[in-house]
């Protein structure tokens, strides 16, 4: 459904950037703009400071790839209470946080950027394996643990780290148990995930 042009030019623009969330047509973008009417104008102004700092205070963590305010290492790498010897695989940030949430994980993380696919021409340059091995390499890193979607791509993806960083010393695991096959991680809910955890199965024993 298009824009009504009888409104004025700052809320059209506005329904149109709301609409390019997923989920949101021009239907829902619109009742969005029109309750923000109703903000008070400092409120607004508040909201905006917020989506310029997305833009430029927000950037990845250089150790591993979770959302971290700019030239920062994120609160995750950065705490002092967290397991050092074991890191969690996931595909994109958001699970982290599904993982986070669950709190039934208290090790280090490593955001993948997404799963090998051949098929639409993603292969082990264009994810963050070449940083997870640095990582690796370091020897208090005990267990790799790999919450990847339990599709074929994430299973391809899961072998082909076990057989790259299998080494003396390192146990590779996969979640299992509570994720249905074919499952997207973004939308299981903390609960299965922590059941996925504590069920994991060990692919390559140390
Ligand atoms: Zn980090």
């Amino acid at each position: 459904m298009p824009i009504s042009s009888a409104y004025p030019e700052p809320i059209q623009k506005a329904i149109a950037y709301l609409s390019h969330l997923p989920g949101i047509g021009n239907r829902s973008a619109e009742r969005m703009v029109l309750s923000m009417m109703s903000w008070k104008p400092e409120e607004l102004e508040g909201f905006g400071a917020v989506v310029t700092a997305l833009g430029h205070n927000v950037g990845l963590c250089p150790i591993c790839g979770n959302y971290t305010e700019a030239g920062t290492t994120c609160k995750i790498c950065s705490s002092d209470g967290r397991q050092q010897d074991i890191i969690c695989v996931v595909e994109q940030v958001p699970q982290l946080h599904i993982i986070e949430k669950s709190g039934s994980y208290k090790g280090m993380y490593h955001v993948l950027g997404g799963k090998l696919s051949p098929m639409n021409g993603k292969g082990p340059n264009d994810l963050r394996i070449e940083e997870l091995g640095r990582r690796l390499e370091n020897e208090t890193v005990k267990e790799l643990l790999i919450a990847l979607s339990p599709d074929i791509e994430g299973e391809a993806t899961a072998n082909y780290l076990a057989q790259l960083f299998a080494r003396p010393g390192l146990t590779i695991s996969r979640i299992a148990a509570g994720v249905p096959i074919g499952a997207d991680l973004t939308f299981a809910d903390s609960a299965t995930l922590a059941t996925a955890i504590s069920g994991r199965r060990i692919i390559k024993p140390n």
